[in-house]
């Protein structure tokens, strides 16, 4: 019997099984892939380096820190190159930089002078936060129609290719929605916590990183070490059909083989954390099965660079107000210089989401047809020479966190303790979506497993 069985080899579950592993215990990890990884991983071709999800993490992740110190891979990260910071948003027919400063707000022609007032009026819009606010209700409230719909949609699209009349406020964006809750303006909340967070860093000695980040050798460096530590205790090709109570334990069943362990963290996405625990929870898991997940399809493609000439930065958003369908597309090798060869630009770019679901299941051509169309048109150039290196179709990407997301989770949590204590759930559909959360729910499925395992 094993102590712990991790089902799931993620970024979330790896973390798990490392620091369980590192602790002394023993860690058996089920991938139903050939590749561990789940979403993080970079694919090698032709001299492109092409990620499969995520393409960087921000700075101000605390629990990617920590698991970059605890795996010891600081000498592997790489700054993306200053000109990150700039960012487009289509508008007028072209790409429009967002305005980073006050003087680039009041030039810039993103919006018009009136909805450049009304948000300005922020600070003074009287504090409304509801437990049931969708994403779309608190940005209008907050910054009015207009900055909603071209910067903070396209923005809900970049990060959940989401629906922001569907996703809730308090659990897609708890740390906006709690700068309106506690401070009254999401301004002076965002400020309050910048603040505080600069001193809490000065007291324990870190020293506080801007901008984007990635490894040498693209994003999934940090999955493929998670997966040399474990070594032996990952097995691949194993898809998990059941999780049963046993005497002492559980019993983890994948097509005729089965393994036991003491303790179960469940690393896979909700609805297959429900379908596994609903042979002993019958009835009991729909709070996991209805999570929506948005379906995305990631289209990887370069041009020529003396062809054509690209803006410089971090990649664009697509307001969801115009006939196009991309969401948005990401320049990765203006970000981190070794991912394409010499004379090349890397792009990839995101078909589908909640408002678009129909664009995952198009045909390659037609795809091709649509990502080459719409981008001579948002480029102004013929995209001649263009070569099409990956399409990649996720049915189910990205959780969607809905207003009641919260007590979903808790619920459920609430019914795994009483009916099935030493199963614990880990994954980026518990309190967010991004690397970071998945990597928290790690940090945190380890400490709940370790105080199980030890009384
Ligand atoms: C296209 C895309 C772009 C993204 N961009 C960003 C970004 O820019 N920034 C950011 O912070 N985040 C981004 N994310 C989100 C980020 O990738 C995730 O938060 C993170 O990878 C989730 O890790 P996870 O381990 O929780 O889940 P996953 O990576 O989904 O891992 C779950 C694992 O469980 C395995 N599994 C499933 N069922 C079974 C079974 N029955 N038996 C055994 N194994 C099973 C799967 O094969 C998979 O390996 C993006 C995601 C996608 C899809």
């Amino acid at each position: 019997m094993h102590d712990v069985i991790i089902v799931g080899g993620g970024i979330s579950g790896m973390t798990a099984a490392f620091l369980l592993q590192k602790s002394g215990r023993d860690v058996l990890v089920l991938e139903e892939k050939s590749e561990p990884g789940g979403h993080i991983r970079t694919l090698s071709e032709k001299g492109v380096r092409m990620e499969t999800g995520p393409h960087s993490f921000m700075g101000s992740s605390e629990f990617t820190w920590k698991l970059v110190e605890d795996l010891e891979m600081g000498e592997s990260v790489m700054p993306a190159s200053p000109s990150s910071k700039n960012r487009y948003i289509f508008r007028n027919e072209s790409l429009t930089p967002l305005p980073m400063g006050l003087s680039s707000f009041i030039r810039t022609p993103l919006l018009s002078w009136p909805a450049k007032l009304r948000l300005m009026m922020e600070p003074f819009i009287p504090n409304g936060a509801q437990e049931d606010d969708t994403a779309w209700d608190f940005f209008c409230r907050r910054f009015g129609r207009e900055a909603a719909n071209f910067i903070m949609s396209p923005f809900v699209s970049g990060v959940y290719a989401g629906d922001v009349k569907m996703l809730g406020a308090r659990a897609a964006f708890p740390k906006f929605w709690n700068f309106e809750k506690d401070s009254g303006s999401m301004i002076w909340g965002a400020v309050k916590y910048m603040r505080n967070k600069k001193r809490r860093l000065k007291r324990e000695g870190i020293e506080p990183k801007k901008g984007l980040f990635s490894f040498n050798g693209g994003l999934g460096n940090i999955t493929q070490i998670l997966a040399e530590r474990l070594r032996s205790g990952i097995l691949l090709e194993k898809s998990v059909t059941g999780v049963h109570k046993v005497e002492n334990g559980y019993k983890v069943e994948s097509g005729g083989e089965s393994w036991k362990a003491r303790a179960v963290v469940l690393a896979t996405p909700p609805s297959t954390t429900a379908s596994l625990l609903e042979g002993s929870l019958n009835g009991m898991t729909d709070d996991l099965k209805k999570i929506p997940m948005s379906p995305v399809a990631l289209i990887h493609w370069r041009a020529r660079e003396d062809n054509h000439t690209f803006p410089d930065g971090f990649g664009f958003l697509m307001p969801r107000l115009f006939e196009y369908r991309v969401l948005g597309t990401l320049f990765p090798s203006r970000l981190f210089p070794n991912r394409v060869s010499d004379g090349w630009q890397l792009f990839a770019s995101f078909y589908g989401g909640m408002t678009d679901p129909g664009a995952v299941d198009l045909s390659d051509d037609a795809l091709i047809e649509l990502l080459l169309d719409e981008h001579r048109r948002i480029f102004h150039t013929t995209l001649d020479g263009v070569e099409i290196l990956r399409i990649l179709r996720y049915p189910a990407a990205i959780p969607q966190l809905l207003p009641d997301h919260p007590e979903r989770i808790m619920q459920f949590r609430e019914i795994l303790k009483k009916k099935m204590p030493g199963i614990d759930l880990a994954g980026n559909y518990l309190t967010g979506v991004g690397i970071e959360h998945a990597i928290e729910s790690g940090y945190a499925a380890y400490d709940r497993i370790h105080e199980f395992l030890a009384n």
